[in-house]
Parts: C-alpha cells; sequence; structure tokens
C-alpha cells in the first residue's frame, strides 16, 4: 500500500489500521474519505481524539474509564457494594450494562495476565483489586474474564485471592462461547451468562 499515495495519508492509513477489523483496503478508503470529501469531519475526529485522550484517566476505585475522580457506576449510590464483577475492559463494562441485569460494581482489570508479554498481577491492577476486596461491604465477586486461555488463568488468579478472603465466587459461563470476548456479545446471551453463574467455592 506505501509509496501510492502521499507519506502523510500512508502515516493516518497505517493510525486507522490500529483499529479492530480494518485492513488495508478499508483504511485506505477511510483515509480518502476523510480528506476527500468530509474535511470538517476529519478534523472534529481528530479533536474528539486528542481530547479523550487528554480527559480520560482510570476511575480511581475500578479502573473504568472516567473523566473525573470516580466513574458514573462507582458513584452511583443506588449501586450495591456487596458485588464486584471482575472484567478485563470497559467495553465488557458497557457491555453488562447494556443487559440492566447487573446492579453491583464492576472491577476492570485493563487486560490479562500473560507472563510471556510480560504482563504480571502488577500491570493489570492486581494489588488494588486485592486492597478493594478487603472492604468490608464486598461479599460476591463475579469472575468475567474472557473465555480464553488468559482469560481464565486471570480468573484463577482472582479467585484465590476471593477465597482467602473467604469471599463467594462465582465465574459466568453459560453462553460464552471458548476464545470470545465479551464486548462482542449480545445483551440477552451476557445477561443469562450473569444469572448462570456456576459458583467455585
Ligand atoms: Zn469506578
Amino acid at each position: 500500500m506505501s509509496g501510492r499515495l502521499t507519506p502523510s495519508i500512508d502515516q493516518l492509513v497505517k493510525c486507522l489500521r490500529y483499529l479492530p477489523g480494518v485492513g488495508p483496503k478499508s483504511a485506505t478508503r477511510m483515509a480518502l474519505h476523510l480528506l476527500e470529501r468530509n474535511q470538517d469531519r476529519a478534523a472534529e475526529l481528530a479533536i474528539a481524539l486528542s481530547e479523550a485522550l487528554t480527559r480520560v484517566k482510570r476511575c480511581t476505585c475500578c479502573q473504568n474509564f472516567t473523566e473525573e475522580e470516580l466513574c458514573a457506576i462507582c458513584s452511583d449510590p443506588r449501586r450495591t457494594e456487596k458485588q464486584i464483577c471482575v472484567v478485563e475492559s470497559p467495553t465488557d463494562v458497557v457491555a453488562f450494562e447494556q443487559t440492566s441485569a447487573y446492579r453491583g460494581r464492576y472491577f476492570v482489570l485493563m487486560g490479562h495476565l500473560s507472563p510471556i508479554d510480560g504482563i504480571g498481577p502488577r500491570e493489570i491492577g492486581m494489588d488494588k483489586l486485592q486492597s478493594r476486596l478487603h472492604e468490608a461491604e464486598v461479599e460476591e465477586v463475579i469472575l468475567a474474564t474472557n473465555p480464553t486461555v488468559e482469560g481464565e488463568a486471570t480468573a484463577h488468579y482472582v479467585a484465590e485471592i476471593a477465597k482467602s478472603l473467604n469471599l463467594t465466587v462465582s465465574r459466568i459461563a453459560h453462553g460464552i462461547p471458548v476464545g470470545g470476548e465479551l464486548g462482542m456479545l449480545d445483551a440477552g446471551t451476557l445477561s443469562h451468562a450473569l444469572e448462570g453463574r456456576k459458583s467455585l467455592l
């Protein structure tokens, strides 16, 4: 693809390919579309991305994305503090919230354990989760990491911490395709997965 367009367009195409599911062809089409017909929108996009990068940070309580100290879920007094659903990414929180089936809190690990890539407990905030689980209100931990090898290993790690604190531990299972990603599931499937969670004790 390189060399056929200008260096700046090549760079833009390269960046658009960072997006999930975008290959060289669609990245090129997007880049040319923005420059050819939609320059105002393209500028808007550039500003929105830059603003989001500056303003969005992690919630000090659950590591979800927020622009305040606490995210909207952690600062909502109607959500029970008894349940903590542990997920790998803010996308999973969005997926669960779309089901309206869950009224507890979350902890967003921002990834999974992957020793081969140098990602250990510290890198994904496991120490923060551990101190969160020590809080008196917490009774149940729902493990909702992805059903991949790394996701299972991460769930196992969290389960051990939770069990050592005598908390109820469950793992969502029903209807989740092995190797899949929670963020890709429809609300119905995810809602069933939550209801059908299995106790790990
Ligand atoms: Zn939060």
